[in-house]
């Protein structure tokens, strides 16, 4: 396997570089990203692809889970990046995207996945919120449901976290930065965006972003409709 990444790296550099010298010297510049685009590290995930966009676009924090710890439990990586993001790069849109099929979630949903990954456990309990949500909102639904409503719940909660962090609230006030909940489906391609003023996800088009506020606006999901059951 590494072997055909040193040769997709050769590739790169004699074919795809040269194509875009100017863009690479221009980004060798420094990088002015609008956006910071939150998702999972599940490898069927590529955020330039999705986002039909180019390096130098996106500031990108990944993890398993889109997961973003509220600002009084959270250290490392993630409070640095969204720190970093807006005050160092200046985004002015953050997008938390989750996705179809998403492992975290699963494991979220079963904690017995993974009694034998003490570190993931610890991590998804950042995500606690949203299993407690679908368990008392949608727990008699059927178990594919169950991990629909928790992939598109875990986004809002990881909304609402991400509101804690001072940065995020501060440019938030100052009307210098919108969020925006996302769930992308593997499947079909498809992005559903959560819009606020219908209080549930639709097809991204002409959807407004989530507007800031200290109470979780929670998806009154429609399980069953058109998401996710294309063959999946
Ligand atoms: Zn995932």
């Amino acid at each position: 396997m590494v072997q055909q990444l040193v040769a997709g790296v050769h590739h790169f550099k004699r074919q795809v570089f040269r194509q875009q010298q100017e863009l690479f010297a221009r980004l060798a510049q420094g990088q002015s990203p609008q956006t910071l685009f939150i998702t999972c590290s599940d490898s069927r995930i590529d955020p330039n692809l999705i986002t039909h966009t180019d390096p130098g676009d996106l500031f990108v924090i990944r993890n398993a889970g889109n997961i973003i710890p509220a600002y009084s439990a959270a250290s490392g990586g993630e409070i640095a990046s969204i720190e970093f993001a807006i005050m160092g790069v200046g985004v002015s849109d953050i997008v938390i995207c989750g996705h179809s099929h998403c492992g975290a979630m699963k494991g979220l949903l079963h904690p017995e996945y993974v009694t034998e990954m003490p570190a993931v456990g610890q991590w998804l309990a950042h995500a606690e919120a949203t299993r407690r949500i679908v368990k008392s909102k949608y727990g008699q639904r059927a178990e594919s449901e169950q991990l629909e409503v928790a992939i598109e719940e875990n986004v809002l909660v990881q909304i609402e976290n991400l509101q804690t962090h001072p940065a995020v609230a501060v440019a938030l006030a100052e009307g210098k930065l919108k969020l925006h909940a996302w769930v992308y489906d593997i499947a079909t391609g498809e992005v559903f965006a959560y819009d606020d003023d219908a209080e549930q996800y639709v097809p991204l088009g002409d959807v407004r972003p989530v507007a800031p506020g200290p109470t979780a606006r929670l998806a009154d999901v429609k399980s069953g409709d058109a998401r996710f059951h294309a063959e999946t």
